[in-house]
C-alpha cells in the first residue's frame, strides 16, 4: 500500500499531460490523477494547431473559384460567414475536449476540473480547497501568449482571442514575425479582412532558412498583405479619445475588403503611430508577440526551483527538475514548443519513472510546418546554421509549379536540401510550398535517418510532382 494517494499527480491537461497520464495509467498501471484548470485538450486542441489549421482550411476558400474557373468551371466568387464558420469550429472543438476527457477516463485516470498548485515534493494544492499527495508529480501547464511591455497594449488581441470573436475585423494589424503572427495574417487576408503586420526585425520568420523567408514575405506582400519589417508600434490609442486625436489624422482608408457591412470588433478601433512615421487606423490590433511559460503561481519558489529565463522550469534530458519527485514537460519547460514535442516528452518522462527505461528525450532533426500561404515544411539545419558548421553544398530548385502556371498565377515553390561536404549527409531539407508540411513529414524520415544525398538521387521521382524535385536536383546551387 502506497504511502501516497497517487503514483503521479498531472498538473495541466494538454498535449503532454493528458498522454503521459494516460499512458502512465493505461500502459503500466500506476494510479494517476490529472488537475485541468481550464479545457482538456490544451493549448493545442482548444486555442492552437487544431482551430488554426481549420481556420487555414477555411481561408485557403478564397482563391479556389478563380482558379476554379480558369480551369474552365463556371463558378461564382462567394462570401466568408464567419459566425456559420465559428458555430462549427466551435462544436468540434467541444467534441474534441470530450474525446480528451473519455481517454482519461478509459485510461483510468481520475481527473479534477481545478487549478492545481505545489504544496511541497510530494503534495498538490487544489483550488477546490483539496491537497493530493503522489510519489511523483508531472507540470505540464503550457504557456500563453505575451503581450508587449507597452503602454495601452490591453488594447490589442492576442491568438487566444481571434477564436472568440463576434465578428471579423475589417482591418487588422498583427504585429509579430513569428510563426503565429505569420499564420494569422494569411489566415485573416484569406477570410476577407484588411491585413497589415509589423515586425520590428529584418525580416519575418527569424529561424527559419533565409530563402525560405524571403519567398513566403514576397508571397505575403504579392497576395496583398502590406508586410512592414523593421517597423514596430510607437504609440497606440483607442479612435475618439483625446489621446488618439493628438496623434494626428489617420488617412481615410479607400480599400475595401470581405465584410464592410460588421461594425468594427474586439479592441478597435485602434490609432497607431509606427516607427515610420506613418498614423493609421485599425479595426483592431493582434499581438503575437511571443508565449511565456505558465510557471508563476504554481509553488515552485517554496520547492526551490527557480524558474530560469522567460520563466521556463529548468529540467535535465529526462524532464527531471531540481526536486527528484517533480518533473515537468513541454511548453512550461521552453524546449522546443511544438505538440508532438510536448507528447514525446510526456512519453519518454513515463519510459523513465514508470517503466524503468532511462529515456532522454530527442529534440534533433524535429520536422515542422509553417501554415502560411505558401506553406513551409522544415527539418533540420538551415544554410546559414549549416555553413558555420562545416562546408556545405546548397541543392536548390524555385519554379512555379504546374497547378498554377496553368493558370498564369505568381505562386513560386522552393525545394532546397542542404549537404554536408565532408560526408554527404543531407544537412536541412526545406520545402515552401502547397502541403509542404504533408512532404515534410516523410523527408523527415529519410534526413532523420541520416540519408546522403546520394539516397535522395538514387529514390526514383514521382511524376508529375512538385516533390519530384527533391530527388532530381543534379548539380549544387552553391557550396560555401
Ligand atoms: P498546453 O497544451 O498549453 O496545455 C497546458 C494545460 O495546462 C492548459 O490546458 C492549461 O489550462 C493547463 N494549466 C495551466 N496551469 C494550470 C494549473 N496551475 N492547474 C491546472 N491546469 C493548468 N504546435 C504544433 O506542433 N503545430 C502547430 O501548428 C501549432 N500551432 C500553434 C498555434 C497557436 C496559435 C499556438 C498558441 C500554439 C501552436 N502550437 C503548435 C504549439 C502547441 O500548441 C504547444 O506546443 C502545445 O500545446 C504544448 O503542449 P503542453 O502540454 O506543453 O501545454
Amino acid at each position: 500500500m502506497s504511502a501516497f494517494d497517487y503514483d503521479l499527480f498531472v498538473i495541466g491537461g494538454g498535449s503532454g499531460g493528458v498522454r503521459a497520464a494516460r499512458v502512465a495509467a493505461g500502459e503500466t498501471g500506476a494510479k494517476v490523477a490529472l488537475a485541468e484548470e481550464d479545457r482538456y485538450g490544451g493549448t493545442c486542441v482548444i486555442r492552437g494547431c487544431v482551430p488554426k489549421k481549420l481556420m487555414v482550411f477555411a481561408s485557403e476558400y478564397r482563391d479556389m473559384p478563380a482558379t476554379a474557373r480558369a480551369y474552365g468551371w463556371d463558378i461564382a466568387d462567394g462570401q466568408f460567414d464567419w459566425t456559420a464558420f465559428r458555430t462549427k469550429l466551435n462544436t468540434e472543438l467541444d467534441r474534441l475536449e470530450e474525446v480528451y476527457r473519455k481517454l482519461l477516463k478509459g485510461s483510468g485516470v481520475e481527473t479534477f476540473d481545478a487549478r492545481a498548485t505545489l504544496k511541497d515534493a510530494h503534495t498538490v494544492k487544489l483550488s477546490t480547497g483539496e491537497e493530493k499527495t503522489a510519489k511523483h508529480i508531472l507540470i505540464a501547464t503550457g504557456g500563453r501568449p505575451q503581450r508587449p511591455d507597452m503602454p495601452n497594449a490591453h488594447l490589442g488581441m492576442v491568438s487566444d482571442d481571434i477564436f472568440h470573436l463576434d465578428k471579423l475585423p475589417k482591418s487588422v494589424l498583427i504585429v509579430g514575425g513569428g510563426y503565429i503572427a505569420c499564420e494569422f495574417a494569411c489566415i485573416l487576408h484569406g477570410l476577407g479582412v484588411k491585413v497589415t503586420q509589423f515586425y520590428r526585425g529584418a525580416q519575418i520568420l527569424r529561424g527559419f532558412d533565409d530563402e525560405a523567408r524571403g519567398l513566403i514575405a514576397d508571397a505575403m506582400k504579392g497576395r496583398g498583405i502590406d508586410l512592414h519589417t523593421g517597423t514596430t508600434i510607437v504609440e497606440m490609442h483607442c479612435v475618439g479619445t483625446p489621446e488618439a486625436d493628438a496623434m494626428g489624422e489617420a488617412p481615410v482608408d479607400d480599400v475595401q475588403y470581405g465584410q464592410p457591412e460588421q461594425e468594427e470588433i474586439g479592441s478597435g478601433p485602434v490609432r497607431v503611430k509606427a516607427t515610420n512615421g506613418t498614423i493609421r487606423d485599425f479595426d483592431a490590433v493582434f499581438f503575437a508577440t511571443g508565449r511565456v511559460p505558465n510557471s508563476d503561481d504554481l509553488g515552485l519558489e517554496a520547492l526551490g526551483i527557480e524558474p530560469g529565463r522567460n520563466g521556463a522550469i529548468e529540467v535535465d534530458e529526462y524532464s527531471q527538475t531540481k526536486v527528484p519527485s517533480v518533473y515537468a514537460i513541454g511548453d512550461v519547460t521552453n524546449r522546443v514548443n511544438l505538440t508532438p514535442v510536448a507528447i514525446r516528452e510526456g512519453m519518454a518522462f513515463v519510459e523513465t519513472v514508470f517503466k524503468g527505461n532511462p529515456t532522454p528525450v530527442d529534440h534533433e532533426l524535429i520536422p515542422s510546418a509553417v501554415f502560411t500561404q505558401p506553406e513551409m515544411g522544415t527539418v533540420g539545419l538551415t544554410e546559414e546554421q549549416a555553413a558555420e558548421q562545416e562546408e556545405i553544398e546548397v541543392y536548390c530548385t524555385s519554379f512555379r509549379p504546374m497547378q498554377m502556371a496553368f493558370v498564369d498565377a505568381p505562386d513560386r515553390v522552393l525545394m532546397k536540401l542542404i549537404v554536408s561536404k565532408a560526408n554527404r549527409t543531407v544537412l536541412g531539407c526545406h520545402i515552401v510550398a502547397p502541403g509542404a508540411g504533408e512532404m515534410i513529414q516523410l523527408a523527415g524520415i529519410a534526413v532523420k535517418m541520416g540519408a546522403t544525398k546520394e539516397d535522395f538521387d538514387r529514390t526514383v521521382a514521382v511524376h508529375p510532382t512538385m516533390s519530384e524535385e527533391i530527388v532530381t536536383m543534379r548539380n549544387p546551387a552553391r557550396t560555401r
